[in-house]
């Protein structure tokens, strides 16, 4: 269900306009707005998570209980390990720790962080080789109940032809293998479906997201857009190397948001997908440097309890906004409006921007041709009218009133301090919020 339809439905709160504060009691239940609103409030919390990492089970170059004390240590409350193609289950899984040119370092630390009695090391035909723990056997070390949760998971790697498609899945109980396809939109579709088909048997919460969707320029807005059962995709992934911000031919992450969600609402009859942002670290042995590190991105959820039942279905409700530095206290919508409120930071400066697509907006779309003039796998160039900015403000809140065209309202903040870590050179931080569908969307997109 979608943000815009629960604002009809009983779990929201009663706002009343200003104008009615005269009204009798039987006029204000007339004609108040139900809001809802994102903040804490006693029973629920925001709550700091990532939901895209690596670790030495597959290609990144540290030990699970290392990143988990990572994440723990800079106040997250919760993380999910998302190796490619493998889940932490093997307790027979030994690393040569001269695989990668940061291995000996890594054991030093992992030494100096666990002195006594945890790591199994051993020596074959001379090399030093130490064993992986298990998910289950960090989760008992190093989790932390009610303060913080690990979350096994996996980064579902299959790809089309030269294509990669990539998948994070959170929660699972079993491997997910790459499921293959005829296209890169049919290849997403049957991991989508193989994940919702694993949640049906199991009835354990679980999700699945599109992951870098710019990384080898490998999914288009068009591929996305017609997926049925996916509700995520990454607005923001902190590695180098996938091209949020797009480039000449191919639209931006956020560009392709506003694609994907104006076709979605206006034409598909298929309901919002939401934008994450997530770190895809790999490297943690030289912090900052230009390689996939931890710490450039995340989720705050606002739920009620630290475990994967209570968030996931904040998630899936949109509760909950994406972030590469930018903090807020609170997130307000109604059928009417939706405002914004910072946790600003001193001496720094925001822009909260509302941007959306309103009714009678330009359909038309062309392909993006190379200098021969033959069509490119990229997504179609859309017109100007397609994620407007409908609004600006420049200050720590700012609400944005519904005119009754608008398809769908999203905000974006952007601070004016540059991210200290960033993903792409001279990025600044910034949040972004979950689209509101609005009252020109088709009935079936709320
Ligand atoms: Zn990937
Ligand atoms: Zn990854």
């Amino acid at each position: 269900m979608s943000r815009s339809r629960r604002v009809l439905c009983c779990l929201s709160v009663m706002v009343i306009g200003f104008i009615l504060l005269k009204a009798t009691p039987k006029e204000v239940a007339i004609s108040s707005v139900q809001a809802d609103v994102l903040s804490e409030d006693g029973t629920r919390q925001w709550l700091k998570g990532n939901l895209h990492t690596h670790s030495l089970w597959s290609d990144g170059d540290d030990y699970l209980e290392m990143i988990a004390l990572w994440y723990r240590d800079r106040d997250y409350d919760f993380l999910c390990f998302t190796d490619h193609n493998v889940l932490a289950q093997s307790k027979d899984r030994w690393v040569d720790i001269a695989r990668k040119p940061t291995g000996k370092d890594a054991l030093r630390k992992l030494k100096e962080r666990f002195p006594e009695g945890w790591i199994d090391e051993r020596v074959v035909d001379g090399r030093t080789e130490v064993r992986l723990k298990t998910f289950s056997e960090v989760t008992a070390k190093v989790g932390q109940p009610g303060k913080f949760l690990l979350i096994q998971g996996e980064e579902v790697t299959d790809r089309f032809g030269k294509y990669p498609v990539h998948l994070c899945a959170a929660n699972v109980k079993e491997l997910i293998p790459p499921m293959g396809g005829d296209s890169v939109a049919e290849t997403i579709q049957k991991n989508v479906d193989a994940l919702i088909s694993q949640r049906e048997r199991t009835g354990q919460s679980m999700m699945i997201h599109l992951n870098h969707p710019n990384f080898g320029y490998a999914v288009t807005a068009e591929d996305l857009m017609r997926i049925r059962g996916e509700k995520f995709f990454e607005v923001y992934n902190g590695h180098p190397g996938v091209n949020n911000s797009g480039n000449a031919e191919h639209a931006s992450t956020e560009r392709m948001w506003d694609i994907i969600l104006t076709t979605r609402l206006a034409e598909l009859q298929l309901p919002v997908m939401y934008g994450l942002a997530t770190d895809d670290g790999h490297n943690y042995h030289s912090i900052p440097s230009r390689k996939s590190e931890p710490g450039r991105g995340w989720v705050m959820v606002l739920a009620e309890a630290l475990d994967p039942e209570s968030i996931i279905p904040a998630l899936e409700r949109g509760d909950f906004y994406s972030t590469s530095g930018v903090m807020l206290d609170k997130v307000t919508s109604s059928s009417e409006e939706l405002s914004v409120d910072v946790k600003a930071d001193p001496g720094v400066n925001y822009r909260i921007e509302f941007i959306g697509t309103v009714a009678g907006f330009d359909k038309t779309s062309k392909p993006v041709l190379d200098k021969a003039g033959k069509e490119l796998l990229a997504t179609r160039r859309y017109s100007k009218d397609i994620g407007k900015v409908l609004a600006t403000h420049d200050g720590t809140s700012a609400s944005y009133t519904f005119h009754g065209n608008e398809i769908y309202v999203r905000a974006r903040i952007t601070s004016s301090r540059k991210h200290a870590n960033p993903s792409e050179i001279d990025d600044f931080e910034q949040a972004w919020v979950q689209p509101v569908v609005g009252p020109a969307a088709e009935p079936s997109g709320h």
